[in-house]
């Protein structure tokens, strides 16, 4: 009774025999409505019964089936007394990750082609002596933008499958966020001033527990943000402050903003607002989904405010460093 899977045990002719509270819930009933039951009643589906027929001829079977949406696995087997055990399992979130996934491969196949075809496209017109001298230059400049642009996109895949395959806690020590925020700054000075943006960094030393390269890559990423989707003129201000046992880092600069409909997506995979200011400035649409991972691995939280025209305000709230590995 306290498996979160829900578990049937069905005679011969299908009528349910005994059933654990998980699958009485799945099917919203009474369990004195259940027992004695055939199965057949419950969900006369063609998926079900092709699932119970193959059950019967073969000794098992499985299933997934959508209901609203939640997605559940029906295994089936013959027991050694003649019936049937049918075990439910809710694989919604194991599916939702799937289809990330599959989403993700598909992306990544598309993203990395389009740089590879200029590369090729361009060496090819050099190697059959179709480019001219002056042309000669122009290609190669081509070439070398894209073969870069394919670097830092491999890069950040690398990154983010590391992210998502491991599931130890990462490396975690006593941090100063200010030294690294003031170190990503700095990184970052020639970056802004190329944009002709303000880049600003002010607050105390503030200690947390947490991964330091993450740290790093997380002040790195929203800055650069901050700067390449500023405007000209513009400023991003960078702080580290403490309130209570909290310590938070913010970024907030006076760009073009973020429209309400984007804010929540913005974190996915290769999602981008205007996918050609993202490219030209060098983005490749995974900076923000490595923010979300390097948040939740270092049990920090994220807040965003943003207006289109005004400036987009991002906030990372940790605990404070408590003493000895806390
Ligand atoms: P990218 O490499 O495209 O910058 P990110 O994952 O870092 O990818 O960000 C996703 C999208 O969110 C960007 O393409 C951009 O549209 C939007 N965005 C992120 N940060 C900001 C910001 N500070 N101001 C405005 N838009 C932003």
């Amino acid at each position: 009774n306290n498996m979160d899977e829900g578990l049937l045990f069905l005679n011969p002719v299908w009528e349910i025999e005994s059933i654990n509270k998980s699958a009485v819930k799945f099917f919203g009933k009474e369990k004195q409505e259940l027992l004695g039951t055939s199965f057949f009643m419950l969900d006369d589906s063609d998926e079900i019964r092709q699932l119970l027929q193959k059950i019967e001829q073969e000794g098992k079977g499985r299933l997934v089936i959508n209901r609203g949406s939640s997605y559940y696995q029906l295994n089936g087997s013959r027991s050694t007394d003649k019936g049937f055990v049918l075990l439910i399992m809710d694989v919604t979130a194991r599916t939702a990750s799937e289809k990330i996934r599959r989403e993700f491969s598909a992306n990544v196949s598309h993203e990395l082609k389009t740089p590879l075809t200029s590369i090729s496209g361009y060496s090819e017109l050099i190697e059959t002596g179709m480019a001219t001298e002056a042309d000669v230059h122009h290609f190669a400049t081509e070439i070398h933008k894209n073969s870069n642009r394919l670097l830092t996109l491999i890069n950040d895949i690398i990154r983010l499958s590391e992210l998502d395959v491991s599931e130890d806690t990462p490396a975690m020590e006593k941090v100063d966020l200010a030294v690294i925020a003031r170190t990503a700054t700095d990184m970052l000075a020639i970056n802004a001033e190329k944009n002709n943006v303000t880049l600003s960094y002010s607050g105390s030393h503030e200690y947390i527990y947490a991964n330091k390269m993450m740290m790093e890559e997380l002040v790195y990423n929203l800055t650069d943000n901050a700067i390449r989707y500023n405007n000209k003129n513009g400023s991003v201000d960078v702080s580290v402050n403490s309130d209570g046992d909290k310590v938070t880092l913010r970024v907030k600069d006076t760009g073009i903003g973020i429209p309400a409909e984007h804010q929540e997506r913005i974190f996915e995979r290769f999602y981008r607002v205007d996918k050609s200011r993202s490219k030209s400035t060098g983005g490749t649409g995974l900076g923000l989904a490595i923010v979300k991972h390097i948040v939740a691995r270092n049990n920090a939280h994220l807040d965003m405010v943003s207006e289109p025209g005004r400036g987009t305000d991002i906030s990372v709230t940790f605990d404070k460093y408590r003493g000895d590995g806390e």
